[in-house]
């Protein structure tokens, strides 16, 4: 087995039988999800993935999706429009929190529910089925590969979203969303039910990572200052209100979502991605944490290593 491969079993191997943390059940569909599944996959630059553990398992993408749906509307938009309807600071709140600004309803960032819904409403398109088809398209350029919608995960979403539409109708209120609050926040659960693997979410980190380039199809999907502003964005907000104490101790840009993924990168050198289903309180995966504190210490890949 070559050093890499070994490197990650041994990871994989070691956190195996770490059990703490709870399995998200607020979504009901999520709740059935097989609590042992463990998986990594890590993608360099000319796009080989090592993929180890249940690798092949797909879940959905949750707030993972956050960041590339923000990537693609600044791409589109240009920064100045797109932060007067959304801000970048890290709210210390949890994912589902109504933190608004007072004044004009701008929510903390775009990876907290709130902020999202309001990025996704930029997404062009006047009914669901146009806007769901541009993000789903968008997720699988940063992907390499054509990804389909979770109809269960949506379903079970959209019959329990009633927070978030909640968040939709205030943010429509602000006029931070236009239109019909309805196919932002339906839009929103689709792109959330989004499925992935854990090699698909290496790949779209490893896009991140290689300046907005996918480094398995070669295609440009964003630009280099883009991919930079969101990595920026998950440096400081990725990991809901654990953002402070996941810097500190793993150092790498993250982002995580529900279903038990964790996203992260080191910059021009490699994406990762991990998956198991249980979470601390955070909402971030517990033995996804481990994996990547102990990457990032057996590697020294801490952006504020000084060698
Ligand atoms: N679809 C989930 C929600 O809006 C995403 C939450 C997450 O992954 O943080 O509740």
């Amino acid at each position: 087995m070559d050093p890499v491969t070994q490197l990650l079993e041994d990871v994989l191997a070691d956190v195996r039988g770490e059990d703490a943390g709870a399995v998200a059940d607020y979504i009901p569909e999520l709740a059935r999800a097989d609590a042992s599944r463990l998986a990594l996959a890590v993608t360099g630059p000319a796009g080989g993935t090592i993929a180890v553990g249940d690798a092949d398992a797909e879940f959905s993408i949750q707030s993972i999706s956050k960041p590339f749906v923000f990537a693609l509307v600044l791409d589109a938009l240009g920064r100045d429009e797109v932060l007067r309807h959304v801000g970048v600071e890290p709210s210390g709140e949890p994912f589902n929190a109504i933190s608004l600004e007072e004044s004009t309803g701008r929510p903390a960032n775009p990876l907290i529910n709130a902020g999202a819904i309001a990025v996704t409403g930029l997404v062009p398109g006047t009914d669901l089925e146009e806007r769901s088809a541009r993000i789903v398209a968008g997720l699988s350029a940063f992907a390499g590969r054509s990804l389909t919608v979770d109809e269960d995960v949506y379903a079970s979403e959209s019959a329990t979203g009633e927070r978030n539409r909640a968040l939709a109708h205030l943010l429509r209120s602000y006029d931070i969303l236009h239109g019909d609050p309805h196919v932002s926040v339906e839009a929103y659960f689709r792109q959330c039910a989004t499925l992935v693997t854990v090699t698909d979410v290496s790949v779209m980190a490893g896009t991140l990572a290689f300046g907005g380039r996918n480094p398995v199809t070669g295609e440009k999907v964003i630009s280099a200052r883009t991919a930079r502003d969101v990595v920026s964005l998950m440096t400081s907000c990725g990991m809901y209100d654990g953002s402070g104490s996941w810097l500190l101790r793993v150092g790498l840009p993250a982002k995580s979502g529900v279903s038990g993924g964790i996203l992260a990168l080191a910059p021009s050198q490699f994406g990762v991605a991990v998956m198991s289903p249980r979470l601390d309180v955070h909402g971030n995966s517990t033995r996804g944490r481990l994996v990547l504190e102990r990457l990032s210490d057996e590697l020294g890949m801490h952006v504020f290593d000084q060698h």
